[in-house]
């Protein structure tokens, strides 16, 4: 590899100071990196600071929005609480307390993802997996629930201030595996976190193996590895210490015969410009591996339909297959990130029609919630009542019940909802999966 190997530096609260470039700031957008940083999760390393942020125009710029904590992200009263609170006091106990005053008003655990999602084996619950969708189980590593860099919009941020105690988190693979023998119907195990790619070789490696091995009876066919590394530190696959034991280890998952993966978030085009994300696809798309990508929509950093049309068309001249557009979750700072769901119909839409079938691999708006994804088809008009009205269409992608899949349902138009709970069935009083949900969440409960 002729690239200058590059070492990570990590910025948390304790250090953001010495970032060089905070003279181009200003000291209320200095202040609010504190303020918020507080409250929601922050770190940002050394690669996104120096190669993907545009400094001269920083309060703009997408990566900087989406890596550094915004005074708005907060409401003003919960900002003025925290701001308040510092200035009086450095007491670490005073502060957690405070902080977590807000981060329950925050909505922490989106999606029913505590109660309804954790399987067991035996009397043994699983904390580290998560089994919604028949054929693919998540997985979450204990050592892999950090990350390169944290995401101001991240649905995953009570984990990383120490709300949830790493709550998902599993260290074993043996339950995880016995799990997976026992249900046949799982083809797909997803790596996720956090980021998976934030572990060495020789722990991550731990994970793998038992899937390599002659005597695995699990059904497992795909593995797939939810990372944003290719975005936040591409230099994990290019010159970190482990770096080749990495792409080895890609390579022989490929040839054991398991599909490979690579589930890669990437936000905006800025991040596929550098030469190192650029050497470092290429080195994993040389392994065999397939990289796949995904990525919520988010107001003041990619909601825009020429940015997707530009980013689906950059990822596919990579060799890379767009996967996935989400709609922003119903947590954290949602308030300050959230597109309409209309609007973000519009803009899937305009962004679908500039480019070519080979990135239409692409599917979204997409709600992961509590009964499954549920993809905005659009908005039409159908009748009721004997008069024709205004009213999202709907399609489940996947569903908590495997026949919900493919059905397609009404609700009616409401251009400020943003989310699920935001909508009213068309027909009737509920949706068609209600009934059936309430009787799944009462059995668990
Ligand atoms: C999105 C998601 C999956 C994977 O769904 P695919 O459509 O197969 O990519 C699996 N489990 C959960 C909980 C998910 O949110």
């Amino acid at each position: 590899m002729n690239m200058e190997p590059m070492k990570y530096k990590a910025y948390l609260l304790s250090n953001f100071k010495t970032i060089p470039q905070l003279e181009k700031m200003n000291a209320e957008d200095i202040e609010a990196i504190e303020v918020v940083g507080n409250v929601l999760p922050f770190k940002v390393n050394n690669y996104v600071i120096n190669e993907l942020i545009d400094w001269d125009n920083y309060k703009t710029d997408p990566i900087f929005r989406l890596t550094f904590p915004q005074k708005e992200m907060l409401s003003h009263t919960d900002y003025e609480l925290m701001r308040k609170t510092l200035q009086n006091t450095q007491d670490k106990a005073k502060l957690k307390e405070i902080a977590n005053k807000i981060r329950y008003k925050l909505n922490p655990h989106p999606a029913g993802q505590m109660e309804l999602n954790v399987p067991s084996v035996g009397e043994h619950k699983l904390p580290g997996v998560q089994h919604k969708y028949d054929q693919t189980a998540l997985f979450f590593p204990s050592s892999g629930q950090t990350c390169h860099s944290y995401c101001t919009f991240c649905f995953r941020w009570a984990q990383f201030v120490g709300m949830d105690d790493m709550k998902f988190a599993m260290r074993e693979t043996d339950l995880l595996v016995q799990y997976l023998e026992e249900h046949q119907e799982v083809t797909d195990l997803l790596f996720t976190g956090g980021d998976p790619m934030i572990m060495s070789y020789k722990v991550f490696s731990q994970y793998i193996t038992p899937f390599l091995s002659q005597d695995n009876k699990t059904n497992i066919q795909t593995i797939r590895i939810g990372t944003k590394s290719l975005g936040f530190w591409p230099y994990k696959f290019l010159t970190d210490a482990d770096a080749d034991d990495f792409i080895a280890l890609f390579k022989k998952i490929v040839d054991s015969g398991i599909n490979l993966s690579i589930m890669a978030h990437f936000n905006h085009p800025n991040e596929l410009k550098t030469q190192a994300v650029q050497e470092a696809v290429k080195v994993i798309l040389a392994t065999g591996a397939q990289i796949r990508t995904q990525s919520p929509l988010i107001k003041g950093i990619n909601n825009s339909a020429d940015v997707w049309a530009h980013m689906w068309r950059e990822q596919v001249n990579m060799g890379m297959i767009p996967y996935y557009m989400f709609v922003e979750r119903d947590t954290g700072a949602q308030h300050y990130f959230e597109v309409p769901l209309e609007q973000a119909w519009y803009i899937f839409r305009k962004a679908y029609q500039q480019v070519s079938g080979i990135c239409r691999t692409v599917r979204g708006p997409s709600m992961s919630c509590t009964p499954g994804k549920v993809q905005i088809l659009g908005v039409t008009e159908i009748e009721k009542n004997g008069k024709m009205q205004k009213a999202f269409a709907l399609r489940m992608i996947q569903g908590r019940n495997p026949n919900w899949v493919g059905k397609v349902f009404f609700a009616k138009y409401d251009s400020k909802a943003s989310w699920m709970d935001d909508l009213q069935p068309f027909y009737g009083n509920e949706f068609f999966f209600n009934e059936e949900l309430r009787e799944m969440i009462q059995n668990a409960g």
